[in-house]
């Protein structure tokens, strides 16, 4: 007996799947880019326990036909691409034409669609070894409703990496985002265990797409934020970049887009970060919403199974391009437009405030208000009863030294507002990592080790500017 023999059609789709299909996410992913894809305007998602349970995505787009259906959910079948040459110059977001059938090798999956063609529309299932496809008349409206229950019921490896019903939501719901912020022309809904968690209109005036940011990433982004648009013959660059003041703890704020698709990409990031690196402290991360329009033939899409990747042609130039823009843009905001009226700006729910710490028109570190800036930071006061460790006290004094409080007795009396430099007075130490100060405000959490780079800098360039 020979002991080479041909997969079954599913386990050979659920092979495929093991790549493009990881978690709810992936299939939210996998369904709007195809109802995108068809020239959908309205996308509705409906999801139950994270997604695990049921994800319904129905769009208004064009439709399939009756004797289209099977085909949707054979793999290799796409109406996308016929040729190399057009693989060359995708310009939909599918294209590999296996989304539909790795997602019903593990999920049950029901398609619903009517292409408006004078018929009612029909409904298709697939199921067997085989996956054979049963198609059968049913009502529905022009477009697409694609229904997945039950992910992953028949692969349960895959099932037990399913994390929390809410960390699987969130996920998803990071996908709708994403795509969200690709296409301010579609509109799109999202309920989860039936309560409405988005509910995005269409628009792309100037107005409703900055609404549409604001909604997505959270108003305080949009508030510290600046528009910016380069335009050369070969790229177009446009989109948000938060000021230096709105940094974040993790790299969770981040959106470039590639001609539309969605993409993470290590030269991108690492141009973004160039751009930032001498506005911002070691460890935090920018916030931004980018989007770079390219000649298709200039990027190669076909990277990864889940797109998330590109390569361009000329990577260098990319790199440089979007360097120069960001870095020009962030040279351009005058200090006194980053700081916020007061020192509390908290990003990501932590305490810390993470201000630039960029120079004061009185040429103090402007950590705290910059009306208040009154050319020192720390005062070398200690009120605390706490005797500070080592480390701290060294910031402190360093940083007094190397803006002189006003009065050289370097002692104000307590209760004289103005007399308090912005960082205030060092009162504590906490964890090793962190000072906290008392300024005319109130209580001020300073990251020691940033503070210690900030000083360094400032030396150096105080150096620069007496040499
Ligand atoms: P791909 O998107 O790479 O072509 P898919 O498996 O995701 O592969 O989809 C297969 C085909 O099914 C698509 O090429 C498209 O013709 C059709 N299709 C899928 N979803 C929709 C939809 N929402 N509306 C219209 N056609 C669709
Ligand atoms: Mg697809």
């Amino acid at each position: 007996m020979s002991r080479i023999h041909r997969l079954s059609t599913r386990l050979a789709n659920q092979i495929a799947a093991g790549e493009v299909v990881e978690r709810p996410a992936s299939v939210v992913k996998e369904v709007l880019e195809n109802s995108l894809d068809a020239g959908a305007t309205r996308i509705d998602i409906d999801v139950e326990s994270g997604g695990s349970k049921l994800i319904r995505i129905r769009d208004n787009g064009s439709g399939m036909d009756a004797q289209d259906l099977p085909l949707a959910l054979a793999r290799h079948a796409t109406s996308k691409i016929t040729s190399l040459e057009d693989l060359e110059r995708v310009g939909s977001l599918g294209f590999r034409g296996e989304a539909l059938a790795s997602i019903g090798s593990v999920s049950r999956l029901a398609l619903t669609t009517n292409s408006d063609d004078g018929s009612e529309g029909c409904t298709a299932i697939c199921e067997g070894r085989e996956m054979e496809v049963q198609v059968r008349p049913a009502p529905h409206p022009q477009g697409t409703t694609v229904e997945v229950r039950d992910l992953f019921f028949n692969t349960p490896a895959r099932r037990k990496f399913l994390r929390t019903e809410k960390t699987e939501f969130n996920h998803l719901e990071e996908v709708v985002k994403r795509l969200a912020l690709s296409r301010f022309d579609v509109g799109f809904s999202l309920r989860h265990n039936g309560k409405v968690i988005h509910n995005l209109k269409s628009g792309t005036s100037d107005a409703e797409r900055q609404r549409r940011v604001a909604t997505v990433c959270g108003p305080a982004f949009m508030e510290q934020a600046i528009y910016i648009e380069t335009d050369l013959p070969d790229f177009r660059l446009w989109g948000w970049v938060g000021l230096p003041t709105f940094s974040r703890s993790q790299a969770d704020l981040q959106y470039f887009f590639v001609n539309g698709r969605v993409i993470r990409d290590r030269l991108i990031a690492h141009a973004v970060k160039q751009a930032y690196r001498d506005v911002l402290y070691h460890g935090r991360h920018p916030a931004f919403v980018l989007y770079l329009e390219v000649d298709p033939a200039q990027v190669d899409v076909n990277v990864h199974p889940t797109k998330h990747e590109v390569r361009f042609r000329d990577g260098r130039t990319v790199h440089n391009f979007i360097f120069s823009s960001l870095h020009r843009a962030l040279a351009d905001v005058r200090p006194a437009d980053q700081l916020p009226e007061n020192v509390v700006a908290a990003d990501d729910g932590g305490t810390i405030n993470t201000t630039t710490g960029e120079i004061s028109s009185q040429g103090g570190l402007a950590w705290g208000a910059p009306s208040q800036a009154a050319g020192s930071g720390f005062g070398s006061y200690q009120p605390a009863a706490r005797p500070l460790a080592g480390g701290a006290m060294e910031q402190v004094s360093s940083y007094g030294q190397l803006h002189p409080p006003a009065n050289q007795a370097g002692l104000p009396e307590q209760g004289a507002a103005e007399d308090v430099p912005p960082l205030g007075y060092a009162v504590a130490q906490l964890k090793g990592i962190y000072i906290l100060a008392e300024n005319a405000q109130g209580m001020v959490v300073v990251d020691m080790h940033a503070a210690h780079e900030r000083i360094t800098y400032e030396r150096l360039k105080q150096s620069r500017d007496t040499d």
